[in-house]
This record gives C-alpha cells, structure tokens and sequence, in this order.
C-alpha cells in the first residue's frame, strides 16, 4: 500500500500534533486521490489538536489545503487528472437535506470537516470528494490559494453575513490568520471603512497596510468607545479573536441596528446584555465557513490580485513548532506547509527546496 507524510493529532506529545507515515487507503466512489502542493494552518487546527471540541486522536490534520489531483476513483465526473483543486474544512455534505438545498450547506447535519471528521490535507496526500474539491483559478498563487480556503473564505462570507454596504464601517476583531483577509475582502471588495482591532502591534500595522482605516489595541485601549466616538458605532464587527472580550466588546461597539458576526471559536460563552440587545435591536448570528460557491467567489478576488494573503512556506516537519507558535499568538499572516520543502521521499530535482 502507498504511504503518505501526514501531521496528525496525538494529545500525548508535546504540541498536541506529531508527524508520522500513513497507508494511503483505496479509493471509494466519486474520489480522487490529490497530492498536495500547500496546506495553511488554522487557528482550528489549534482548536482540534487542543482537544476543544472533543479527542480526535489520529486524525490527520488541515483544512487549507491545495493540491494537484492523481488519480481518480470510480465514477467521478466533476474533476480531472492535474485539475488543481481545494481541501476546504467542508469535506463533504450529504447533499440531500433541507440546508443542502437552500444554499447553506455548511450546516449540513452529516457534514463530513476536513482536519476533524475526515483526515484533512496537512500531509503529502489527501483522498477528497471530487463534488467537494473547488477548482483553483488560473492565475492564482497555489500557496496564496490555500489561505483563502479556510481563513479568506470564511471572512469573505461572515462579511456577506454582516450585510454591511459600501461606505458603511464595520469592525474586524482580531488580525490574525483570518483578520488580516476580513480587513482586505471588506475593504477592497465591499467597499466598507475598515477599523481593526487586536491585542498585537505587529498584527495591527500589518491590518493597517493591507487597508484598514484605523486599528485599535484592545490591550490599551477600549476599543467599543472608540468606534461610538469616531465613528457613531460600526454598521457591523466580524469577530475572529480567540476571545470572549472581543466578542462582547463588538456587541458595544455596533450602532443601533447593527450585525454582529460571530467566527472564532473560543471555547466559552459571551455576554448578552439583553437591555442592550432589544432597545438597541442589535443582532448576533454565527457564520460557518463558506460554500462551494463562495469558496469559488473568493478564489477570484485572489486571482484578481485584490485580496493577497501573506503567506510564509515551512516544512512539514515544522507542524508541531508552527502549533507552538499559533498557541504564542507570535504568527502575523498564515504559516503555510509547502509539502515539497525539505520533504523526504521528494524527487530530489530541487534539492528539497520545493518545485
Ligand atoms: P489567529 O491565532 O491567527 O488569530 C487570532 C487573533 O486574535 C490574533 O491576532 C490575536 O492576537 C487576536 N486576539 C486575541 N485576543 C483578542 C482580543 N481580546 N481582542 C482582539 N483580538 C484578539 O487565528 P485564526 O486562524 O485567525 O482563527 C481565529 C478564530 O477563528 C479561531 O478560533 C478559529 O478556530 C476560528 N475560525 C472559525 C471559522 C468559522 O468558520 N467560523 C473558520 C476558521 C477559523
Ligand atoms: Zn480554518
Ligand atoms: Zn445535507
């Protein structure tokens, strides 16, 4: 049987994720067996390697994963040989139910997640659902690709979520891995004033050059009274901080009427003032990911060079140091896995500096 590189989730070493070899398992119906080219990590990754949503001992790791199809399985129509092609956190869906039909897939109730429920793309293969797979434009950076796979898409969608319309503000909590692409997306896409708001300086100059309009550190300064100053409160604030603080200081610092969009996933409850909620009529709603389509959507804006994510290559081997460094909130962009750098059992032809 062929073997695979694979980062997996091993709550006994330090880190939480090792690096071990695996069987490549035959593929089922309607799968493709993709060798990936880049897999980004996510704070989610953190999340699942941590234990916060339950043990998944095993599991391999990823869900920004970009890579080239091999092989193809029985009866798949919708991918080809070398098709380049996402490992998104939406593995599969079942296709059939109420959230399926009516355009809100990722609510499926048999979802399959890469990196959770199904063995994910940080690892030399990945075997994907071929209706599942989104294509990869030309003209787009497979490396700058894989960060929009989770980390883009999911803020271009919470964005689509806020409702917020051109020359409205909205506030991006949190410029980490996913904030710094909310603070492009809202900028140059939607045309929407930008303030971003984080407890890292680094994070903040780096969201202040991609387009935000200004930035607040939430460590110094209080970020809600800010916004109801400046600019009368936000029209609507996407919140990706691993933190229940910026959750409920995004519910302060919308106007009345204002959205706020829920995204990272602390594993903790915020706090409503209910006062503040009705007389207000301020709105809370989660927003999961994206779909195919907004996956293809947000591709495009990459493609059309308005959205860049900064990306930086490691190596495989570097997974458990790259978790330590999320965990030390040290990583401004995305850390992105080039499956080629310094991979034993490449070719050789580069050296192992990658292709
Ligand atoms: P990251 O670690 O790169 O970024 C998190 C950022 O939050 C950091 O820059 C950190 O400094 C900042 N932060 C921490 N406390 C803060 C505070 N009080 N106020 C403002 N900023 C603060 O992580 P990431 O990869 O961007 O992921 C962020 C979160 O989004 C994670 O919880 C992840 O699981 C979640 N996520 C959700 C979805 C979804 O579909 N809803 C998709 C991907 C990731
Ligand atoms: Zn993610
Ligand atoms: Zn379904």
């Amino acid at each position: 049987m062929a073997k695979m590189k694979a980062a997996v989730v091993n709550p006994k070493v330090n880190g939480f994720v090792e690096v071990v070899e695996k069987d490549i398992r035959p593929l089922a119906y309607n799968e493709a067996l993709v060798e990936v080219e880049y897999c980004g990590v996510c704070h989610t990754d953190l999340h699942v390697a941590s234990g916060d949503y339950g043990v998944k001992e095993g599991v391999v790791l990823g869900h920004e994963g970009i890579g080239i199809v091999k092989q193809l399985g029985e009866g798949v129509t919708a991918l080809k040989v070398g098709d380049r092609v996402s490992i998104a956190w939406m593995y599969k869906a079942c296709g059939a139910c109420e959230y399926c039909n009516t355009g809100r897939e990722t609510l499926c109730r048999s979802v399959l997640n890469s990196g959770y429920t199904a063995d994910g793309g940080m690892a030399t293969h990945c075997i994907v659902n071929a209706d599942y797979a989104v294509k990869v434009p030309a003209g787009l950076d497979p490396a700058q690709a894989s960060s929009i796979t989770c980390a883009g898409v999911t803020c271009y969608k919470a964005i689509k979520v806020s409702g917020v319309r051109p020359g409205q503000w909205i506030a991006i909590y949190g410029a980490g891995g996913l904030g710094n692409l909310g603070v492009q997306y809202a900028k140059k896409v939607f045309g929407a004033h930008v303030v971003a708001i984080d407890i890292n300086d680094d994070k903040l100059a780096f969201a202040q050059e991609t387009g935000a309009d200004f930035v607040i550190n939430a460590a110094k300064e209080d970020a809600a009274k800010i916004m109801q100053e400046k600019c009368g409160g936000v029209h609507a604030a996407v919140v990706t901080a691993v933190s229940k603080a910026a959750f409920n200081s995004a519910v302060d610092a919308v106007r009345a009427g204002g959205r706020v969009v829920a995204v990272g996933l602390p594993p903790e409850s915020m706090d409503l003032s209910i006062p503040r909620i009705v007389l207000d009529g301020i709105e809370v709603v989660g927003s999961l990911v994206g779909t195919r389509k907004d996956l293809e959507e947000a591709f495009q804006f990459g493609a059309e060079g308005l959205v860049v994510p900064k990306v930086q290559l490691r190596t495989l081997d570097e997974a458990p140091a790259i978790f330590d460094e999320m965990r030390a909130g040290k990583i401004t962009g995305r850390m992105v896995i080039d499956m080629h750098k310094g991979a034993s059992g490449c070719c050789g032809a580069c050296g192992g500096a990658g292709h």
